[in-house]
């Protein structure tokens, strides 16, 4: 029996005789069900469609992404550290040339995860790459569709997964909303991967939404939140979930505090005013 592959956002369930009747994370408010309708696929459909290519995006990181593009575009981001090479986000298309080459690399020591519509058909790359542990934030477990004994569920807002990596949970998009810290990477730079918990945005900024596609933004409170998860973090890069809508090569850290104060001045109507400033008011007001 087949596992089907939703052709919307490439979310794989367990293997059945016929297609699940509907898709939950397309019919979720944040996603939509594509104008013609859901459609299914196959591993093996995709493998004769597609195939997948791997770019630098910078020292220690290689992005690995569909073409043609498949599902909402995703793309995961290979992290080759000291402590060996970890996958971050998932995309739909496994197949035997991505295997080989992981292979050819080590193989992967962990795959973790920014949030569900990047869990695709995760569990196929976690068995052919050994069984590697998956890490996904316990607060979305209810949009795991195809459970696994690969799955790990972490809890809380932090979790180290090997020297200098860390998973920082700052919810938003998703409730387990998760980017990856990587302190040591390009000499003690630092950098985040971020999926689109926090969206690289063209202007060179980040940017918050609880529904990209149906533009549902995020409240002040929210936001403010995430940032005062993250601010014990140091990093100079911020690489998020798409290519070719931008990306922060430096000064991620100043960017990102410009960017938090920018989206709350926008979305409580208020002046321009600085992080700390909106921080201090927040708490004056609580
Ligand atoms: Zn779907
Ligand atoms: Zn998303």
């Amino acid at each position: 029996m087949p596992a089907f592959i939703c052709s919307g956002c490439g979310t794989q369930y367990p293997s059945s005789e016929a297609p699940p009747g509907a898709c939950l994370i397309c019919t979720d408010e944040r996603q939509f069900v594509p104008a013609l309708g859901q459609s299914w696929t196959t591993l093996k459909g995709l493998r004769n469609a597609h195939s997948n290519k791997f770019r630098r995006l910078a020292t220690g990181l290689t992005t690995i992404e569909t073409t043609p593009a498949f599902g909402i575009g995703q793309r995961a981001i290979l992290a080759c550290t000291p402590a060996g090479n970890m996958l971050w986000d998932c995309i739909a298309l496994i197949d035997e040339a991505t295997v080989d080459l992981l292979q050819g690399i080590g193989g992967l020591v962990a795959i973790a995860i920014s949030h569900p519509h990047y869990y695709t058909t995760m569990v196929e790359w976690s068995r052919a790459l050994g069984g590697v542990p998956i890490h996904l934030h316990v607060a979305d477990r209810q949009w795991v569709m195809r459970a696994d004994p690969s799955l790990q569920f972490w809890e809380g807002d932090i979790k180290p997964i090997g020297p200098g990596l860390t998973l920082v949970r700052l919810g938003g998009h998703f409730d387990g909303g998760t980017v990856l810290h990587w302190a040591d990477w390009s000499e003690g730079r630092g950098v985040i991967l971020s999926g689109d918990i926090l969206q690289v945005v063209p202007s060179g900024h980040v940017s918050f939404m609880w529904s990209y596609p149906n533009l549902i933004p995020l409240s002040a409170a929210k936001v403010r939140r995430m940032a005062e998860i993250l601010e014990p973090f140091a990093f100079d890069a911020v690489y998020g979930a798409f290519s070719g809508r931008g990306q922060i090569d430096a000064n991620g850290k100043q960017v990102v505090a410009a960017s938090v104060a920018r989206y709350i001045a926008r979305i409580s109507e208020t002046s321009e005013v600085s992080v700390e400033q909106s921080a201090e008011r927040h708490r004056a007001a609580v």
